[in-house]
C-alpha cells in the first residue's frame, strides 16, 4: 500500500510517500515559504532538487508534489488516481476528542475547527491540508494522526494544572503533551527490547523541540510538555519550565503584550536565548568545546533539566526499567547522553561510555552490563507511525 504522508505548517509543508509494506519511502521533500514566494526541496530517484517555485497557496505546492510524483525526472509513480492508495495527516492537536489516530470526515474536521482556540498556528494550516488532499485526491481515505493522542491516558492528577478547576471545564486548560507517535514508537521498541509486559520506560525526545515522557505498561503516566509545547525540557528556541510571573514581568519591563511575550518565549529563549549562539545544538557544543561559558551553561541547563524530569518520571512510575533516548539530540549527542545519565547511578543508571560513543543509525544499548536500568538509543520513526495507523484504518 502506498501511503502519501502529509504535515502541512502555516507556511510548509513535509510529505513523504512510502510504501507500507517494505518502509521504504518513495519521495519526500520540503515546501516552504509558501504564501511569500516559494521553494521546494524533493527527492526522489537518488535525485535531490532544490527549486524556486511560485507558492501563494498551500494548494499550488500540493498540486505541484503531485506532479512531480508522476513526472519528469523524479517520477516515482504511473497516477495519482491508481498508485497512491490512502493520505496520512500529521496533526499536532488533537484535544480530548481523540486518543487515536482517526479515518477522517465532516465531524472530524469539524472538530479540529474548533480544536484552532488551542492549535492556532498548527490547525489551521492542518485543515487546509486535509481539505485540498479531499478536493485534489478525491474518494481516497485520509487519516488523521496526533500528536497529543497518546498523552490521553495520562490520569488527572498528571494533566490537571493546580488552578481554578472551572478553567478546566470552561477552557479545556490542562496538560495535553505532544511527539506522541514518537513517544509511542519508542516506548513500544523499548519494550519488545525489554521483553517485559509491565515495563515502565521513560524517553526523552531531544530535538529542536525536545519532550520527556513517562510510559508505565505501554500507556503514558505523564509528559514534560502542557497545553502548548512551550512547557518542560529548555528547547531549541523555547524556554520550558517557568515562573509564569515572568511573563508580567517582561510584559511590564520591556513593554511586550502578552502575545509578544509568549512569542519570545517560543522563539527567542532556550539555547538560542541563553547562549546568544545558535539553536542548534551542533554550534553550542563547537562554543562550548571552545571555551564559551554561556554556551556551556546552555548545554548545563538542559542536561539538568531532563535529569530532574528522569528522576520524577522514575518516582511518579515507581521504577524505571529503560531510559530511551531519540531525536536528533537524543540519538547523535553522546555528549548530552553522558551528562545525563551521570550522577544517576544511585537509581540504577549506569552509561557505558565507550559503547555510549560508538556512532550508527541502529536502535543500540548503551547501559553497562551491570545496570540495572537499561539505556537504549532508540532512532525515532514518526512518519512510519503515521502510515502505520493509516494503513490499519484503511486497509480492507
Ligand atoms: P526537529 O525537532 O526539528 O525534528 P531534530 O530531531 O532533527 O529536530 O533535532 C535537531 C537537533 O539535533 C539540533 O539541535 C541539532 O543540533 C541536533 N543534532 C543533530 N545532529 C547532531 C549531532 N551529530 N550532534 C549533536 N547534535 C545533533
Amino acid at each position: 500500500m502506498l501511503i502519501f504522508i502529509l504535515n502541512a505548517g502555516s507556511s510548509s509543508l513535509k510529505y513523504q510517500l512510502m510504501n507500507h509494506a517494505t518502509h521504504r519511502v518513495l519521495a519526500s521533500g520540503l515546501c516552504e515559504r509558501i504564501g511569500i514566494d516559494g521553494r521546494i526541496i524533493h527527492e526522489a530517484n537518488d535525485l535531490k532538487t532544490t527549486t524556486d517555485v511560485d507558492f501563494p497557496t498551500h494548494k499550488e505546492a500540493i498540486e505541484y508534489v503531485l506532479k512531480l510524483l508522476v513526472e519528469g525526472k523524479q517520477k516515482v509513480i504511473d497516477t495519482i488516481e491508481h498508485d497512491i492508495d490512502a493520505i496520512g495527516h500529521r496533526v499536532v492537536h488533537g484535544g480530548e476528542y481523540f486518543n487515536q489516530s482517526v479515518l477522517i470526515d465532516d465531524s472530524v474536521i469539524r472538530k479540529l475547527e474548533k480544536l484552532i482556540p488551542l492549535a492556532p498556528l498548527h490547525n489551521p494550516a492542518h485543515i487546509l491540508g486535509i481539505k485540498i488532499c479531499l478536493e485534489l485526491m478525491p474518494g481516497k481515505p485520509n487519516v488523521a494522526v496526533f500528536d497529543t493522542a497518546f498523552h490521553q491516558s495520562m490520569p488527572a492528577c498528571n494533566y490537571m494544572y493546580a488552578i481554578p478547576y472551572e478553567d478546566y471545564t470552561e477552557h479545556k486548560v490542562r496538560k495535553y503533551g505532544f511527539h506522541g507517535t514518537s513517544h509511542s514508537y519508542v516506548s513500544q521498541e523499548a519494550a519488545k527490547l525489554l521483553n517485559k509486559k509491565d515495563s515502565k520506560v521513560i524517553v526523552c525526545h531531544l530535538g529542536n523541540g525536545s519532550s520527556v515522557c513517562a510510559v508505565k505498561e505501554g500507556k503514558s503516566m505523564d509528559t514534560s510538555m502542557g497545553l502548548t509545547p512551550l512547557e518542560g525540557l529548555m528547547m531549541g528556541t523555547r524556554c520550558g519550565d517557568l515562573d509564569p510571573a515572568v511573563l508580567a514581568y517582561l510584559m511590564e519591563k520591556k513593554n511586550m503584550s502578552a502575545n509578544e511575550v509568549v512569542d519570545y518565549l517560543n522563539k527567542k529563549s532556550g539555547l538560542l536565548g541563553v547562549s546568544g549562539i545558535s539553536s542548534d545544538l551542533r554550534e553550542i557544543m563547537e562554543a562550548s568545546a571552545k571555551g564559551d561559558t554561556r554556551a556551556s551553561l546552555a548545554i548545563d541547563i538542559q542536561c539538568n533539566r531532563i535529569k530532574k524530569y528522569i528522576c520524577s518520571y522514575a518516582g511518579v512510575m515507581g521504577g524505571v526499567d529503560a531510559i530511551c533516548f531519540t531525536a536528533g539530540i537524543g540519538e547523535n549527542a553522546d555528549l548530552i547522553r553522558e551528562k545525563v545519565c551521570s550522577g544517576l547511578e544511585f537509581m540504577g543508571i549506569e552509561i557505558d561510555k565507550e559503547k555510549n560513543k560508538i556512532r550508527n543509525s541502529n536502535t543500540r544499548e548503551i547501559s553497562t552490563d551491570t545496570s540495572k536500568v537499561k539505556i537504549f538509543v532508540i532512532p525515532t520513526n514518526e512518519e512510519f507511525v503515521i502510515a502505520n495507523d493509516t494503513y490499519n484504518l484503511t486497509k480492507a
